[in-house]
């Protein structure tokens, strides 16, 4: 069977305070997401990604959002749920863009797709962000949001 490939969006609004989780990294002084789980849009993004190419649904379907286990679900815990329903196939790879005004993930890109990577069995996942330009709900710093794609192998 050939490969397939999958697709994932997450958008959250902002909540001042609230802890900031990105791509499985606490964030100091950049304000989290507002959201039932940690907020975390690149785990979202990624876990929506990675059912889609296997054709499983979405986190909704999966996890359930408003299931009261899921409340501050950690991205980490969201990710190995997921890797665990993958049940023969193998990632080649992953990809996630986070799109909002903070935090600055450059400095710490490395650590971010090791840390995804490592929750994903060590599957390659590479993360990059963008601004838009001051334009929408994530320029004017009202909410964060991010894309992902994840190719599947059958095992
Ligand atoms: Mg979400």
């Amino acid at each position: 069977m050939a490969d397939r490939v999958g697709i994932g969006t997450d958008v959250h609004p902002l909540e001042a305070g609230r802890p900031c989780w990105v791509a499985g990294l606490l964030w100091e002084g950049a304000d989290g997401c507002a959201g039932h789980s940690d907020g975390d849009v690149a785990v979202h993004a990624v876990c929506d990604a990675l059912l889609s190419a296997a054709g499983l649904g979405d986190l909704g379907s999966v996890f359930g959002t408003d299931r009261p286990e899921m409340s501050g679900a950690s991205g980490a815990s969201m990710l190995a749920e997921v890797l665990r329903r993958l049940d023969g196939w193998a990632i080649a790879n992953v990809s996630v863009q986070v799109i909002g005004n903070t935090p600055r993930l450059g400095p710490r890109r490395e650590e971010a797709q090791q840390t995804l990577s490592a929750a994903l069995g060590g599957a390659p996942v590479s993360v990059s962000a963008t601004t838009t330009d001051g334009l929408g709900l994530t320029g004017r710093g009202e909410g964060r949001a991010a894309i992902a794609t994840a190719l599947l192998a059958r095992l």
